[in-house]
């Protein structure tokens, strides 16, 4: 995936940094794009996967909406130039901040997590003279059949109503003067890749649509969410997920009136694939029953695999091409981190390797350098741009 030239480039660059391909960035972006208009559903870019400058402008450019999980997020994006009717607020822990910050901005709606925020969202909007317009995010209860750490529609996950609130929750909104119920509101996980799920999510949220409309209360849009996943094993065969077929899973199993936008969350599916965390080996530990490639880069650039065992693609850079004649070893791929969490990956089939070779983490994109923290006074973390090499 990255050709000679990049290469050399690299080669001159003080690591670790993240590589931006900017133009498989925009080939998603516009696949998705095409994918969503089809069916004319509306695509709200999750910040939290990436609120790097460069991609949200490109994001924006695209089109998208914006959603977002803090009031920091939701300035961001106004920022970014994200138009506010297309911002979305999201979260189980809004503050009075954030809260009056979004109402500033008018922002399209706060997706809402419990029947106490909607009594205080109505107390703030009341102060300030304003209506706000919420979605009630419903827990459906639905196996997204992922990771256990990004599941998050289950009962027993702390996001959203369930439905035994949801009564309640009904006779709340209508007694709120300040609230307007706009829409309804799902996210079951992340990294979702069996297409099953999304249909079971269907199915629920159709029920939860007929519930409020056979009350009477009619629903404009119904928000899906995000969680559409990546291949991180095969990011040069599959750079892009499959967003016709995503899409038509819920343009075949939602039922809606004409009336009724659909709206999408994504973000690691827009953003996980354009980048790489490009690092150098600073030692090799050849030891007795394991072989150590200790890199430059730690869990303080990625920390996935530290925090959710989550698979990155590990490769060699090398300007000469791998043949059967290359000799490998597997090493666990480790960090300079003072924590034995601070593994890339264990057991990695790699050309044999020597201090000073460059190394790639694939598919670093989305929960990447937005995970970054400064433990152990790291650096900033650097970035190069496909599109500003020379
Ligand atoms: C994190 C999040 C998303 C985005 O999830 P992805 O798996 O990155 O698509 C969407 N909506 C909400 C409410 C989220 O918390």
């Amino acid at each position: 995936m990255f050709n000679a030239q990049q290469l050399a480039q690299f080669s001159e660059k003080e690591t670790p940094f993240y590589y931006y391909d900017m133009a498989l960035l925009q080939r998603t972006l516009e696949s998705a794009r095409e994918a969503s208009q089809k069916n004319n559903f509306h695509v709200h870019y999750a910040l939290k996967a990436n609120f790097n400058d460069r991609l949200l402008t490109a994001i924006k450019d695209a089109g998208f909406g914006a959603d977002c999980v803090s009031g920091n997020e939701v300035q961001k994006a106004v920022d970014a130039g994200f138009d506010p009717k297309k911002i979305t607020f999201a979260g189980v822990g809004k503050s009075d901040k954030e809260i009056r910050l979004a109402l500033g901005h008018q922002i399209f709606a706060f997706n809402v997590e419990s029947i106490e925020e909607l009594q205080v969202i109505n107390e703030l909007a009341a102060e300030m003279g304003t209506k706000a317009n919420v979605a009630l995010r419903i827990n459906p209860n639905v196996d997204a059949h992922t990771h256990h750490y990004i599941t998050t529609g289950l009962d027993e996950n702390k996001f959203g109503v369930t439905k035994s609130e949801l009564e309640r929750s009904a006779s709340v909104i209508k007694s709120c003067e300040h609230i307007e119920l706009v829409g309804l509101h799902f996210h079951i996980g992340s990294q979702i890749t069996d297409m099953n799920v999304f249909k079971s999510l269907c199915v629920k949220v159709n029920e939860w649509k007929n519930w409020f409309e056979e009350r009477g209360i009619p629903i404009k849009v119904l928000n899906v969410g995000g969680g559409l996943g990546i291949d991180y094993h095969n990011p040069d065969e599959n750079p892009m997920p499959d967003f016709k077929a995503y899409f038509q899973i819920f343009d075949q199993f939602l039922d809606r009136n004409p009336q009724q936008e659909v709206h999408f969350e994504l973000g690691r599916a827009l953003v996980a694939q354009s980048a790489s965390l490009v690092s150098r080996v600073l030692y090799v530990k050849n030891g007795q029953k394991k072989n150590f490639a200790i890199l430059d880069a730690g869990m303080t650039e990625l920390m996935r695999p530290a925090l959710y065992q989550a698979y990155h693609k590990i490769e060699r850079l090398s300007q000469d091409a791998p043949s059967e004649a290359t000799e490998t070893l597997n090493y666990d791929v480790v960090g300079p981190i003072c924590e034995s969490s601070d593994c890339f990956g264990k057991e990695v089939t790699l050309p044999v390797t020597q201090r000073g070779d460059l190394i790639a983490i694939r598919s670093a994109g989305a929960y990447g350098e937005v995970m970054a923290s400064k433990y152990n006074l790291r650096d900033e973390i650097r970035y190069v741009y496909s599109d500003e090499l020379s």
